[in-house]
């Protein structure tokens, strides 16, 4: 029984392979990086199309590895959600975002700050006490902190998202719909849950210019935020066509690699300090 036992042992060792076995050593290093203030948060530019001007700052989370360097949010995001971690990390970016914002505030710059929320954020009946504390810990604006959900986040319509929204809407914070267009395409929550802005996703921006679907598409998409009075924005913007094509559709507001890609805090705080007409 002692040999079958080893040999049971064994055999799942073995048949482990390896991405289990990577999902298991980030889930802990996921902890310690936590503990040891591993992870930081870079910031990417977001541009008025009407004057050029920096007017916000996308919060993005990145994670400085001891041996691995610089990791993607792609590569440990997903873990982080399934092991219930993103919570914790969630609230850590969200202070941090806020502690960024009330310093550009503190040093004349008006500059709202993008937050990524997860599901089970959202799904959580402690967060709007995890806002209001990041708020008051920092001390910035509420009208300028947003937050960025998913299509996908908001059609569970539970009671506790419900009412965290509303509670979120109601402290002056703004809500934005990330990756529009590529979710669901019953929109009847949108006007049900008064969101502030629409991201219009990159895979629509990337091929504007070159793919005629996603021209009609990037255009009904900013009629219809502006038809419910919301702001449009496009992401992924990687050229000057495609920045000249968003401006003749209206579109407000665009961020990506052409306008400023994901820093430190210093680059978009230099850029937003740059007198910068179209
Ligand atoms: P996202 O929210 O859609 O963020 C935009 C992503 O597009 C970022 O990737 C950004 O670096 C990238 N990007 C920006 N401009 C361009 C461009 O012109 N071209 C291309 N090809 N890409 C561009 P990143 O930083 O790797 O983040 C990936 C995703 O990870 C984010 O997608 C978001 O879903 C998630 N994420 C990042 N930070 C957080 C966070 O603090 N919390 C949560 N829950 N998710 C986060
Ligand atoms: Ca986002
Ligand atoms: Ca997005
Ligand atoms: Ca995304």
């Amino acid at each position: 029984a002692k040999a079958a036992g080893r040999d049971t042992h064994r055999f799942y060792a073995e048949a482990m392979n390896t991405e289990a076995v990577a999902h298991l050593s980030t889930r802990s290093g996921l902890r310690r990086a936590l503990e040891r203030g591993e992870f930081l948060v870079h910031y990417q530019p977001q541009v008025s199309l009407e004057t050029g001007a920096v007017i916000g700052a996308e919060a993005l989370l990145r994670w400085n590895h001891p041996d691995k360097g610089m990791v993607p949010p792609g590569a440990f995001i997903p873990i982080a959600e399934d092991s219930g971690l993103i919570v914790p990390i969630g609230a850590w970016v969200l202070a941090e975002a806020c502690r960024q914002g009330a310093a550009w505030q503190a040093r004349g710059l008006s500059l709202s700050v993008a937050v990524n929320l997860s599901a089970l954020q959202l799904q959580r009946s402690d967060l709007v006490r995890t806002v209001t504390g990041a708020l008051d810990g920092s001390g910035l604006d509420p009208l300028l902190l947003e937050l960025e959900l998913t299509e996908s986040m908001l059609i569970q319509n539970t009671d506790v998202v419900m009412d965290n929204l509303r509670r979120i809407k109601a402290m002056g914070v703004q809500v934005s719909i990330d990756d529009f267009g590529t979710g669901y395409s019953n929109l009847s929550y949108i006007g049900r849950l008064a969101v502030d802005k629409l991201k219009i996703d990159r895979s629509f921006v990337a091929d504007l210019t070159s793919n005629h679907d996603s021209a009609k598409i990037t255009a009904a998409v900013i009629q219809l935020a502006h038809g419910l009075n919301l702001t449009a924005v496009a992401e992924g913007v990687e050229d000057a066509a495609t920045l000249a094509a968003l401006r003749q559709l209206n579109c407000d507001v665009a961020q990506g690699y052409f306008l400023g890609r994901p820093g430190p805090a210093d680059a978009v705080e230099h850029a937003a300090r740059q007198v910068n007409p179209f």
